[in-house]
């Protein structure tokens, strides 16, 4: 069944949603995006998404196609009219169509997309058994804190994992863990969360603050300092935080087992805390 998409202020058929070939976004990744999960039909934190893609905007001094509150309103009716009630919206802005010039275009609009992707999160099986990771370099550039469109270094690190047998890749520079390819680093040492803070060499995730603010509410004690490769192999729990994952536990990295290779019970708390909250049933 061909979905809805919102291309530029219309909502078409997908066969018929089109961008020019002009876009910047295509020929300079010059564009950000940001992902909702939606659970039931509702948006999962969507104020902390649209607040990220504000920054994200300002960082890259690119304008917003329309005001937060009608973006917001568009992408209700993205979901509505797509009938989605378990899965993703992704939401992608560029800096628009111009003649091809290293320099910002003057006067380009903005081009503004959406689209629904019908996805089982809550009931995901690979959250019962837990991901693998290879540890692999970190060669994106130095603002990840920006969630930009440019995703071939993650992409490639991905590509990388699966053709290892393997779920995800963890990215190290400098010998620390710098975050998954499209999720924050964790792991459990002693009943201790650890994770990375936040700085320009990652991306601020959403889900990983919600999780510090229920970790937090529960008792769980954190530090957010850097750690390597070697420090998580050896840990008894690990996992990775995302809008579409939530807490995914992680069971391997590289040849080393985490615990005993099942998913730690810390991280199973957080994903149970993680879910009763996004479903609205917290007290
Ligand atoms: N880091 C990177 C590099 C990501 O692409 C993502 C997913 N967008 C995250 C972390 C997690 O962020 P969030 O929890 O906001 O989805």
């Amino acid at each position: 069944m061909s979905r809805i998409v919102y291309v530029n202020g219309e909502f078409v058929p997908e066969e018929e949603a089109k961008i020019s070939v002009f876009d910047r976004g295509f020929l300079f990744a010059d564009g950000v995006y940001e992902v909702t999960s939606v659970l039931d039909g509702r948006l999962v934190d969507n104020g902390a998404h649209l607040a990220r893609l504000q920054r994200s905007l300002d960082e890259l001094r690119m304008a917003s196609p329309l005001p937060m509150a009608e973006i917001e309103a568009a992408q209700l009716e993205v979901v509505r009219r797509n009938n989605l009630v378990e899965g993703a919206l992704y939401l992608q802005v560029s800096r628009g169509a111009a003649d091809r010039d290293f320099a910002f275009p003057k006067d380009a609009k903005p081009s503004l997309v959406m689209f629904t992707q019908a996805k089982n999160l809550s009931a995901n099986p690979a959250a019962e058994k837990g991901w693998s990771v290879i540890t692999i370099e970190d060669i994106r550039w130095k603002r990840r804190d920006i969630k930009t469109v440019q995703l071939l270094a993650p992409s490639l690190a991905k590509q990388s994992a699966l053709d290892a047998g393997a779920d995800d890749a963890w990215l190290i520079e400098d010998g620390y863990v710098t975050e998954g390819t499209s999720n924050n680093a964790w792991i459990v040492k002693g009943g201790m969360l650890i994770t990375r803070p936040t700085s320009n060499a990652i991306l601020h995730g959403i889900t990983r603050r919600a999780v510090m603010r229920l970790a937090e509410e529960d008792g769980i004690g954190l530090e957010e300092r850097f750690f390597t490769a070697e420090e998580a192999k050896a840990a008894d729990e690990a996992f990775v935080t995302s809008a579409t994952s939530f807490v995914m536990p992680v069971v391997r990295i590289d040849d080393a087992q985490i615990g005993n290779g099942n998913p730690g019970a810390v991280t199973m708390r957080l994903r149970e805390l993680y879910f009763e909250e996004a479903n609205g049933r917290k007290g």
